[in-house]
């Protein structure tokens, strides 16, 4: 891929910061390699973007649902002929490996048709039951305005499409701020709604870092919705900050400390496997990656031995290359950070089963972890036990059945997904109705995400769950509209018309 020299795309047209300041994304792979270069967005581009999206927001309103739909219908379209060199990009850019790249834009895709759809069943506001028979009652959906939209690098493609395709079928304008470790991608969905044909406005892209070009849309009194997802500490920033705003709603998805259960009477092979999958999938950085295995002492030794015997065979190598199980870490931060929680596990006392950190990196400049796997029991004041270590860190706890199962699983400040492995559907179902979380998964992997079901989680994983038809409430308000279809005045509850 050549280097390019990219730019935002603000009222319909790709434009250089007016600071001249730029940054570079490079492959964490092999961080010599630079994919582009990009403008540093500051006040003027802010400033540009809010105002061309308020004045683009009362067109694209009256537009209607369904020729607003067409536009997602046409950008899936776009997206479904370009899926492989999109998916390429993001394996270059993110470092995640080809296949789970190409997964990501399938859930662009399928997130993007879902908005069209939605748009074409038409299911917005309700026609409502009145006391008074001469009225007839409405509720109808209102679009909030201009959205924000401030998305992670680590589904590049598909979570910038979660946050903005009911956005736009609803009637808002959006601006999105992708995640600086991947603004390529983000340069690419803006081609996407530019040859869609995308009225100026409507949809833009500002480039930038979270604070320079993040923070100031988050403040701006000219916006109108926030939609972040990302880590739990600038998230709870954002939502303070929302708060000093009357006018403003915003929805925050976070990190997690999820888990994956392992009962008694569990298919091992489906164990290991769900296990190797919700640990070390994208290299455990996925909010729903499982930093926990919540095993039964019963079989906590069978599984350990087959867990660790298969991890040790888990092939970590260059994104492009089909055959790897996972790619790179994002960045140096990324890897430093994993490393301290394995360094972590040591200092706490846990029982380190595997290490393959010694091992010789897939590339000497690249950003690399290799599984690290850590055994114990569980302690509530552990931090690796209980914080996002966003790496393949996993540690495996012996429980006695599913009620402590249970309970060591709620005993982290997060809630977003689990898993149960069992062939009991008592155990299933008390997994289910007692994890505090917002992702329950029976007999599979704590990963993955359906694009019509919410997804999201409780306690300091999020709020709100800001998926699918679960986003309506926030991107729209309703409005109750009443009309008398008689030539007289009557109130409700009996209070009087008469003029006395
Ligand atoms: P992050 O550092 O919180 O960044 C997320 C986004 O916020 C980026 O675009 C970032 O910009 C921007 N940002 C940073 N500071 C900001 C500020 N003060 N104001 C406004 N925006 C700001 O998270 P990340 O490292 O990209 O992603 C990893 C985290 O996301 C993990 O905790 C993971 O669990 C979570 N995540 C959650 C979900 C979910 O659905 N629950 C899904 C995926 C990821 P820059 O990066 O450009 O600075």
């Amino acid at each position: 891929m050549a280097t390019r020299q990219m730019q935002n795309f603000i009222n319909g047209t790709w434009k250089a910061a007016q600071s001249g300041d730029r940054f570079e994304s490079r492959n964490p792979a092999h961080p010599a390699e630079l994919i582009g270069v990009f403008p540093q967005s500051g006040t003027a581009e802010i400033e540009e973007a809010v105002h061309s999206a308020n004045r683009a927001q009362e067109s694209w309103r009256a537009l209607g649902l369904v020729k607003r739909a067409e536009y997602l219908l046409r950008v899936a379209r776009l997206m479904e002929e370009d899926t492989e060199p999109l998916a390429q990009i993001i394996a270059r850019e993110a470092g995640k490996q080809v296949n789970e790249a190409r997964a990501d834009v399938v859930e662009a895709i399928h997130t993007a048709q879902y908005a069209f759809a939605f748009g074409h069943l038409g299911q917005y506001g309700r026609v409502l039951g009145d006391e008074v028979p001469s009225k007839r009652c409405y509720e109808i959906l209102e679009p909030r305005g201009v959205v924000v939209a401030i998305t992670p690098w680590n589904f590049p493609v598909a979570l910038p499409f979660w946050l903005t395709g009911l956005s736009l079928v609803l009637g808002n304008c959006v601006i999105l701020k992708p995640s600086e470790y991947t603004p390529m991608c983000g340069a690419r969905i803006a081609g996407y709604f530019e040859q869609a044909g995308m009225p100026a406005g409507v949809f833009q892209v500002l480039h930038g870092a979270g604070e320079t070009a993040g923070a100031p849309l988050v403040s701006h009194p000219g916006t109108h919705v926030v939609l972040f997802t990302g880590s739990y500490g600038v998230g709870l920033r954002i939502k303070q900050e929302v708060a000093k705003h009357a006018h403003k709603v915003c929805t925050i998805e976070t990190g997690g400390k999820n888990a994956v259960l392992v009962m008694e009477d569990a298919n091992l092979d489906m164990a290991v496997t769900a296990s190797l999958l919700s640990a070390f999938k994208t290299a455990g950085q996925r909010c729903v990656t499982a930093g926990r295995l919540l095993v039964d002492s019963r079989v906590v030794e069978r599984f350990r031995d087959r867990f660790v015997e298969t991890a040790k065979r888990v092939r970590v190598g260059d994104p492009l290359d089909d055959k790897v199980f996972y790619g790179a870490m994002i960045n140096r931060q990324g890897v430093e950070k994993g490393r301290r929680f394995n360094e972590m596990a040591r200092t706490e006392g846990f029982e380190v089963l595997l290490d393959r950190n010694t091992e010789a990196p897939p590339t000497p400049d690249g950003y690399w972890l290799k599984p690290f796997v850590y055994a114990g029991p569980w302690r509530s004041d552990s931090v690796c036990l209980t914080e996002e270590a966003f790496s393949p860190h996993v540690a495996i706890v012996p429980v006695r059945g599913v009620e402590e199962a249970v309970t060591v699983y709620n005993d982290t400040k997060y809630g977003l997904s689990g898993a149960i492995i069992t062939e009991d559907y008592r155990k299933a179902k008390y997994a289910e109705e007692h994890m505090q979380c917002g992702i329950f998964y029976w007999n599979l992997p704590c990963i993955g995400a359906g694009v019509r079901l919410p997804f999201g989680g409780v306690k300091q994983s999020g709020n709100l769950i800001p998926s699918a038809a679960g986003l309506i409430p926030v991107l729209t308000h309703p409005k109750a509209v009443t009309y008398n279809l008689d030539t007289t005045i009557v109130m409700a509850q009996g209070l009087s018309a008469e003029i006395k």
